[in-house]
């Protein structure tokens, strides 16, 4: 059985904050806990999500309040924290500063890393992925405290503490990743991988104001008053997705993968929920950005034909389209699965289906969320179908 804290936290009030996450820590084995977490002298890294270069109160990053009320706990039993992340797209340093978390970690004698170093991880105990370039502060860190944001995702469904150390593989390195692992299942596996190479040890998930919809970057804020901690990666977000609609965890692509994979702990009779009860945190009418069950793990099995038919495309929503031509820079196919094509005085993005492999990063990293995910008539048609 796996423990996880369940706390109402109201407002992103660094006091307020604070005492949750200490009666959250209680709740887990207090003061014992947090020694055995954090061993004396520890090297502590946190790893906010810090997906772009994005505003303080934007839904997209962990928000500043909950990175210094983490600081001011961690602090009492490690000298030595850093942070980082390695933004989807953008300069790390600049994301840091802009979404207020340099600010804060300057006040608290907090280090930033800005990732691009990398070292190279050879894994013997992997589900898929045996050999990895890793973030060196990442890697090198005995404790790494993972702080995600809680959000929709258009590949993965959701993205939380599992999927928050993608930014632990250095800038462009990830988008090598999306063409080695075009398939949702294996991009899972690797997630999963990554995290074991990684060894992070610890989750706090900000779902205060979580993302629902086009997420994880194009979404609308959503006010779930929700912090979620806990060892067990998995643990924590198969709460969380139980808290945002889905039922059933194995519903949600990365922790379908981690059960098959007996990585860490999902099912929700395997977890102990401290602390609040699960069902009054319930979020009501929470848009999903995508629900389906396996049949929507397009693997290389399925012809590039069935997968046209059957597949979520990227969409264009096109009066939001300022024609920057981000999409096709980020797009990781060689050639780029997307063309600019210039109408009147705008170039706007237009897709190759073949070409595409349905990784979602133009969705993804669009500044102005003008790109959604949408079924054909088939897709939606078997995704009603698809119940199990
Ligand atoms: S879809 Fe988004 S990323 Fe692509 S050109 Fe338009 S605004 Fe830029
Ligand atoms: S077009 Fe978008 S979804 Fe398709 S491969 Fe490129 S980045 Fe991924």
């Amino acid at each position: 059985m796996e423990n996880v804290a369940l706390l109402k936290c109201m407002e992103y009030d660094v006091d307020l904050v604070e005492k949750k996450l200490r009666q959250g820590f209680e709740l887990l084995g207090g003061n014992d806990f947090l020694r055995k977490l954090i061993p004396k002298d520890s090297k502590v890294l946190l790893k906010p999500n810090m997906l772009s270069i994005e505003n303080k109160e934007s839904p997209v990053v962990t928000h500043y309040v909950v990175f210094e009320a983490v600081i001011r706990i961690i602090m009492e039993y490690s000298n030595d924290i850093s942070f980082g992340d390695s933004p989807g797209f953008g300069d790390s340093r600049k994301a840091a500063e802009r979404c207020g978390l340099m600010e804060v970690a300057n006040r608290y004698g907090v280090k930033f890393e800005d990732f691009k170093q990398s070292v190279h991880v050879k894994l013997d105990n992997s589900i898929l992925c045996k050999s990895w370039d890793i973030a060196k502060a990442a890697f090198e860190a005995d404790v790494v405290i993972s702080l995600p944001k809680l959000k929709t995702h258009a590949m993965a469904y959701y993205t939380g503490a599992v999927k928050n150390q993608f930014g632990c593989i250095p800038g462009t390195q990830k988008a090598t990743w999306h063409t080695r692992m075009p398939d949702a299942n294996n991009f899972c596996k690797m997630l999963l991988d990554l995290n074991t190479a990684v060894g992070t040890n610890f989750a706090i998930l900000d779902g205060i104001i979580a993302m629902e919809g086009n997420g994880p970057k194009s979404g609308n804020p959503y006010k779930m008053n929700t912090l979620i901690m806990g060892k067990s990666l998995t643990a924590v977000d198969s709460t969380a997705v139980r808290l945002i609609g889905y039922d059933n965890p194995l519903d949600t692509p990365v922790l379908k993968e981690a059960y098959d994979s007996k990585w860490g702990v999902v099912l929700p009779g395997d977890i102990n929920i401290l602390g609040e009860k699960l069902e009054s945190m319930k979020a009501k009418n929470f848009k999903l950005c995508r629900k389906g069950g396996n049949f929507y793990f397009i693997n290389p099995k399925v012809t590039n034909f069935l997968r046209g038919m059957i597949a979520p495309n990227p969409t264009l929503i096109i009066d939001k389209c300022i024609g920057c031509g981000r999409c096709k820079e980020v797009c990781p196919e060689k050639p780029s699965a997307i063309d600019m094509v210039t109408q009147g005085h705008i170039s706007n993005p237009k897709w190759n289906m073949n070409q595409c492999i349905r990784c979602f990063c133009c969705q993804e990293l669009c500044p102005v969320g003008a790109i959604e995910t949408k079924y054909s008539n088939l897709g939606k048609l078997l995704s009603k179908l698809d119940k199990r």
